[in-house]
């Protein structure tokens, strides 16, 4: 029987469900939905200052209002510290990380030196090799991830279509911070694997980070999930979208008197489309959905076009 398809939205609760969050939201739940499958929603709190309950609330609140449920209950990262911190106690166990006890000031001069020969700044892997009776007193060192220094990680998107990165562009970077706190790239990863899922959605701001994630999908022997790294939103002058543009919380358009379904049909439209439909119901939308028509161009979003819908 074919695998099934598990998606996941997987927002910071640090404000409102802005447009680029709910269009991904409905992307990863129109993808599930298309293929029989389930959407979880992972609240990505472990930013203790930044993430607040209001925000998870209107985060919830909106996507409720677009009508875009999750299966399940929504699962909090910075929950599930002590399985991070576990994962990376595994990885020290089978030399996939190490322990790095360079400072920061260190660690700022390597990136300097790398950066004055014409290399990326990175750090230098001083500590892969060192014994631990090497390690100084009185400093509390981060865990770096061992990435392998030959050849390249491919990260084949079914956006972006096949993306190469020389592993000497990847360096040994954290996994855990010298306070102990996982960092977001190491929590993104156990927590996908863990929860299974089989398609990760988002914006193509995380492209990037998509390398690394491989990484440590691959030092843990886990399966590396499909990717979708779908385009920004841009204003309609081509822009980055900001509140001058009418970027402000999904919730303001339900304010300002607009229809849920009107503001899905938008959304869906902003870097997908099936032929010249204009207006779709939801459940033509499911059943036409797919990753092919969606183009890797930055969509424009113009908030007169949504006012005449
Ligand atoms: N929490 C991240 C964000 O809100 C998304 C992480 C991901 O989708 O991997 O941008």
């Amino acid at each position: 029987m074919a695998q099934d398809i598990v998606t996941r939205f997987a927002p910071s609760p640090t404000g409102f469900l802005h447009i680029g969050g709910a269009r991904t939201a409905l992307f990863n739940w129109l993808f599930a939905k298309h293929h029989g499958g389930k959407m979880l929603l992972r609240i990505e709190d472990t930013d203790r200052a930044r993430s607040t309950q209001e925000a998870v609330d209107a985060l919830m609140d909106g996507l409720s209002w677009l009508g875009l449920d999750w299966d399940g209950e929504p699962i909090s990262q910075f929950s599930r510290v002590a399985r991070h911190e576990e994962v990376v106690d595994q990885m020290l166990e089978n030399g996939t990380a190490y322990r790095c006890y360079s400072t920061p000031e260190e660690v700022d001069a390597m990136r300097e030196k790398a950066r004055a020969e014409g290399r990326p700044p990175r750090y230098d892997g001083t500590w892969r090799d060192k014994d631990a009776s090497e390690a100084p007193e009185g400093i509390d060192p981060v865990i770096r991830l061992k990435a392998p220094q030959d050849g390249e990680t491919v990260v084949d998107d079914m956006v972006q279509g096949r993306v190469v990165i020389p592993n000497k562009d990847l360096d040994d970077f954290v996994l855990l911070r010298s306070d102990g706190t996982p960092t977001y790239m190491l929590a993104v990863v156990v927590d996908d694997h863990d929860m299974g899922i089989t398609h990760i959605i988002r914006g193509v701001d995380h492209l990037t980070n998509a390398a690394r994630q491989t990484l440590i999908f691959d030092a843990n022997g886990w399966d590396v999930p499909k990717m979708a790294h779908i385009p920004l939103i841009h204003g309609p002058d081509g822009a980055k979208l900001s509140k001058r543009h009418g970027a402000t919380g999904a919730e303001a358009y339900r304010a300002l008197g607009y229809l849920p379904q009107a503001m899905r049909n938008y959304l869906a439209r902003l870097g997908w489309s099936h032929g010249d439909e204009e207006i779709m119901s939801l459940e033509d939308m499911v059943k036409w959905f797919g990753m092919d028509a969606v183009g890797q161009s930055a969509a424009r979003f113009d908030f007169k076009k949504l006012e005449n819908l």
